[in-house]
């Protein structure tokens, strides 16, 4: 009997081995029996046949008579699981449209379908003359309607002609047309999409790096190209041109951007250019929505896909160009669950489809650009704005100088002020950047100094003034904010820093005759409504807009000139190696919002560090010396571009148990390491930054090394132990390349 290797949706480590008599397409869902379950499986490959009889389980039920995932896939599913230390399964599992993951009840999403009308012989062959009346109209109406098509849906005819539903029956049971369920997309693009253009002329900039990714994608070899590309050079435009190139060849595309605010963006520009070619993945699309765009894929009706991370797992079986924008995002590590990082597996994904793959960025990371130094990818450069725009001027305001012994509106300088009253005058239209959502950043008692944290989580609550509330933005924990102190049974407990809603409020109170609107995940609870705000914008019934991160992303407003950061500082002290490249990144990328237009911009900067070298390079649009000092400190320490990292979290509802099984990891690693004379180190064990977060503390150890496999072979080791290390109660959650390390 045929035997198969199965990959089940659960926690196990590999993969297993079940019978079927008939055979079985790879790339299928099946049901298998495990333990006393039936748990879902995924078809991986054909095994031999076993020479002795041995007993193997049989497959219980095929749940898919055509594969869900392309055979191309497998191996880069084996990777993942290898290399991110999870189970192949739920790598999988992960990788497929919600709509069909399916847990053993199988309930998966049913594409949607519809019936159409189909002539099985031309108009003109037709023999009307013997037909009934009701028969002659219908088929009038068709030709009519058709728009010379064979084929059209039942419920046009039905909606012109009642009587076309008992005509349509007689018609084919003459044999004159037949009807058939096809299936239809549920349209993900709302009419909110602009259409943009496509700009008769490149620059020259533009035409020398479209040709070197047409030649990459000509010769069909992996390679890596680095697009850096200040704000406004046309970087989406030779994304576009190198997709048209591809698709001129017959091969498929995948873009990646890092978020779902960005993704809307990109889907407008795609699919103005490349209309129903286009599918787009990613988590703003229903359950239904997904499953079909997977399938248009699945099919070769789409060949293109833009989305978000999730989208790497496109399941096309061929590729001819990656393209990763805004390299640089954090956004493209995923937190949970499969913690991989969707920019690093758009690299793996081309190296397995022999195909280029182009990262985009206007402020690559630290690690692209030493790659592209080291000549391991290849740096395309856009080193000018489009039209001849000149960059925004930067100015920093140092906020101790400016605001000493001021109370009121201590956030807002002179300088900003002035220049927001001008802007509003001049009828255009500021960006205020803050990042932090929120009224108040915690709320602090006057009497004690305590500062109210959070019930389960050791963080501070935040206040939010329009919900009335205090709020743990980790567990999302509540309490009214008329509270006393927790600690000393003051009622004297004000509410201190800055969010948005705080700075919304403050510009609205200034600025009274002002359209204001605010950007940010509690303004804006669906995407519908985030658009909503970001159309506002763009037709100018907007003067000053308030935002957090999510206002600073790839956004083009022609009428922004000016965009104030409220205060630079807030990332710059986190304890983390990529605090100073983030927040570069992030101050780059707002002042990129400004003077897109024909108007030239201005940026101005609050701060209390105006001489930290990431201040300094914001002002002078220097990646460059961001660059040379982060490489100069992470060559010394041993940090990423130069060793990997791998984090193991502990984390346990009782602190003493965590805190054991980290210690003995710590010793298990340190063990393995002394007896087989490596080269590694182990950092910790210590508490997390964020040491208790919904009630399960948190410690963690850090594995740092120069050679990767040597790392990942030191956390299997570990793994194998973790029971014994762990027990029930405690949670390993191992994270490769981390990003968070709060
Ligand atoms: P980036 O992604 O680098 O920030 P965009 O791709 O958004 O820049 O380009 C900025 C603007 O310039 C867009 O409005 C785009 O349509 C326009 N643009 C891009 N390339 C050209 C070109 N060759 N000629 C004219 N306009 C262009
Ligand atoms: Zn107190
Ligand atoms: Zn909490």
């Amino acid at each position: 009997m045929p035997l198969y290797e199965v990959a089940v949706a659960a926690p196990l480590p590999g993969s297993l081995t079940y019978s079927h008599p008939q055979r079985l397409p790879v790339g299928i869902r099946v049901l298998v029996p495990l333990g006393s379950r039936l748990v879902v499986g995924y078809v991986l490959a054909q095994l031999p046949e076993a020479e002795e009889a041995v007993s193997i389980k049989a497959v219980a039920d095929c749940l898919d008579a055509y594969p869900v995932f392309p055979a191309q896939l497998i191996p880069f599913f084996r990777w993942m699981a290898e290399y991110y230390h999870h189970p192949i399964g739920e790598v999988i599992r992960t990788a497929l449209p919600a709509g069909l993951s399916g847990t053993s009840s199988g309930a998966a999403a049913k594409a949607k379908t519809e019936t159409v009308v189909r002539l099985c012989a031309p108009l003109s062959d037709q023999p009307v003359a013997a037909l009934k009346k009701s028969e002659q109209k219908t088929l009038e109406l068709f030709y009519q309607c058709c728009g010379g098509s064979p084929v059209m849906p039942r419920r046009e005819l039905t909606k012109l002609y009642s009587g076309a539903t008992g005509a349509l029956k007689g018609l084919a049971a003459a044999g004159l047309i037949t009807l058939e369920e096809r299936h239809v997309y549920r349209d993900p693009f709302g009419e909110l999409l602009p259409y943009s253009d496509r700009p008769a002329e490149l620059t020259a900039e533009q035409t020398a790096a479209v040709s070197a990714l047409s030649t990459a994608i000509d010769a069909g070899a992996f390679q890596t190209f680095l697009l850096h590309g200040v704000t406004g050079s046309g970087k989406t435009e030779v994304y576009l041109r190198a997709t048209e190139h591809c698709l001129a060849q017959k091969k498929n595309v995948l873009v990646l951007v890092p978020e779902l605010a960005l993704a809307s963006q990109m889907e407008g520009q795609f699919y103005s250019r490349f209309g129903e070619r286009l599918a787009v993945l990613h988590s703003g699309l229903s359950a239904g929505e997904r499953f079909d765009q997977w399938q248009r894929i699945l099919r070769g009706e789409a060949k293109v896909a833009v989305g978000a991370r999730s989208a790497v797992f496109a399941p096309f079986a061929g590729l001819g160009l990656v393209i990763v924008d805004e390299e640089h995002e954090a956004a493209y590590k995923q937190d949970d669950g499969l913690r991989y990082n969707g920019r690093d597996m758009a690299v793996l994904r081309a190296r397995f489809a022999s195909c280029p793959v182009l990262l985009g960025s206007a402020t690559p990371s630290v690690g692209s650009f030493y790659h592209a130094e080291q000549g391991k990818y290849r740096l395309l450069a856009l080193p000018k704005r489009i039209g001849g725009q000149v960059m925004p001027t930067v100015e920093l305001i140092d906020l101790s100088k400016e605001k000493r012994g001021r109370k009121e509106n201590w956030f807002f300088s002179d300088r900003l002020l002035a220049a927001l009253k001008e802007n509003l005058a001049a009828n255009l239209q500021s960006l205020l950047f803050v990042n932090r959502r929120g009224y108040a950043a915690f709320m602090l008692c006057r009497d004690c100094g305590a500062v109210v944290r959070c019930r389960n989580c050791r963080v501070s609550l935040t206040l939010h003034r329009g919900r009335n509330q205090l709020i743990c933005h980790y567990c999302g924990y509540t309490l009214r904010p008329d509270i006393i102190c927790p600690d000393c049974g003051s009622g004297d407990v004000a509410g201190l820093g800055l969010g948005s809603e705080r700075v919304e409020a403050e510009v609205r109170r200034l600025f009274p005759e002002a359209r204001v609107a605010r950007l940010d995940s509690d303004a804006t609870g669906s995407r519908r409504e985030q658009l909503a705000v970001l159309r506002q914008v763009r037709e100018q019934e907007i003067d000053i807009l308030v935002g957090t991160q999510m206002a600073a992303k790839g956004l083009h407003f022609p009428k922004v000139t000016l965009v104030g950061v409220v205060w630079a500082d807030s990332g710059l002290s986190l304890p983390d190696c990529k605090a100073a490249e983030r927040t570069f990144q992030l101050l780059a990328q707002v002042t990129g919002r400004a003077g897109r237009g024909e108007l030239a911009g201005k940026v101005i900067i609050q701060t209390h560090q105006s001489s930290h070298y990431v201040l300094t390079a914001a002002r002078a649009h220097d990646c460059r010396a961001v660059y040379e000092q982060e490489i100069a400190l992470r060559s010394m320490l041993g940090y990423p571009p130069f060793g990997r990292l791998i984090n193991l979290r502990f984390s346990g509802e009782n602190e003493m148990q965590v805190e054991a099984a980290a210690k003995a990891a710590a010793v298990l690693l340190r063990a393995v390491i002394a007896q087989n004379s490596l080269i590694a180190d182990i950092l910790g064990p210590a508490p997390a930054p964020l040491a208790l977060i919904k009630n399960r503390f948190r410690w963690q150890l850090l594995l740092k090394g120069a050679q990767p496999e040597m790392l990942h072979w030191l956390c299997d080791q570990l793994l194998r132990e973790k029971r014994k290390i762990c027990g029930k109660k405690v949670r390993l959650t191992v994270d490769v390349d981390p990003e968070n390390m709060m």
